[in-house]
């Protein structure tokens, strides 16, 4: 079942085009990873959906109902974690969330309870710092947490670990898996790394326009099946060799060995011959698994020619 459905989105700013014809759809309970390089279109797409932005065409369905750019209302069950979260300074992170709870005037007698529960889920229950003191991670955790407070069915996340070390980047992403049990999160990255542990689907967005949108699964699998080799000859040499015998194609030196793909899968002995005809000697070889980042680099480069 789709939760969110953006159709043919454009937007200008002013006459430069940002988006071009946007078509996204994200399904239920899914986590959805919306991928590009900086300046992609991922930020722009995100505030069109959540009408921060005004746009020039296009359409957003979310929960099977078209979404009006000037209804507050359409929205309130989509929960939005900035790329920049800013917060009072002076406030603890109880006393924050509390305001929040306010604002989205939620039922009094249940609010110590949900803001006690929603630190717990980011990991700043017995937290009595004033947010002053807080780290980038503890901030991004925050504004995940007010992003909670009203319960919605979608989470949309802009570049949540862009900012942080590996270890506020394993907290967000851990968090990221506990929400996946009850609602839907789309966010926004161009750390690979991160989109390939927790994300179902991809949705890779590249100047402005959709290059792809496929489970993460299969944008694996379905690439060429690439492997690894060790060999006792210089590395550069060897590259340049295998280069030049026109079988392989993403060659390229890796963790001390070469990675590299055939061309035609059927040419693998023609490939060995060619090799032993060189004198090289492989000393170890064995399939390499693409990661989503190999895919990204070479989907860009097939895309550019
Ligand atoms: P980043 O990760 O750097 O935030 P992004 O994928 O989110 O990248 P956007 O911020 O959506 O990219 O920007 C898309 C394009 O639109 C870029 O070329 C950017 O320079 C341009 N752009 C964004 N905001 C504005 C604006 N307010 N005025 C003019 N151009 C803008």
């Amino acid at each position: 079942m789709i939760i969110l459905e953006v159709k043919n989105l454009n937007k200008f700013y002013g006459e430069f085009q940002a988006l071009e014809n946007v078509n996204l759809t994200v399904k239920k309970n899914e986590v959805y990873g919306f991928i590009g390089r900086n300046g992609a279109g991922k930020t722009t797409t995100i505030n069109s959906i959540l009408s921060l932005i005004d746009y020039q065409s296009g359409e957003v369905f979310f929960d099977g109902e078209k979404v009006s750019k000037r209804s507050m209302h359409d929205k309130r069950d989509i929960g939005y974690v900035p790329d920049v979260p800013s917060f009072p300074r002076y406030l603890t992170a109880r006393d924050f969330l509390g305001f929040v709870y306010d604002t989205y005037q939620l039922p009094k007698e249940d609010k110590d309870q949900a803001i006690k529960t929603i630190l717990g889920r980011v990991q700043l229950e017995d937290n009595t710092k004033k947010i002053s003191g807080y780290s980038r991670g503890m901030k991004q955790r925050l504004a995940i947490a007010q992003a909670l407070i009203h319960k919605p069915k979608l989470l949309l996340m802009d570049e949540p670990t862009s900012a942080l070390d590996p270890m506020g980047r394993k907290d967000i992403l851990d968090i990221i898996r506990e929400l996946k049990k009850e609602l839907t999160i789309l966010y926004s990255t161009h750390i690979l790394e991160d989109a390939q542990k927790v994300c179902d689907t991809i949705g890779l967005i590249e100047g402005g326009k959709m290059v792809f949108e496929k489970p993460l699964k299969t944008i694996i699998s379905d690439r060429e099946q690439a492997y690894y080799m060790r060999t006792v000859e210089p590395l550069e040499q060897v590259l340049r060799t295998i280069k030049d015998s026109q079988l392989v194609t993403d060659e390229h030196i890796y963790n001390g060995g070469i990675v590299y793909t055939l061309k035609d899968a059927g040419k693998t002995l023609d490939f060995q011959r060619f090799l032993n005809q060189h004198n090289i000697a492989i000393t170890y070889l064995q399939p390499y698994e693409k990661s989503l980042e190999d895919v990204f680099v070479e989907v860009l480069h097939e895309n550019r020619h």
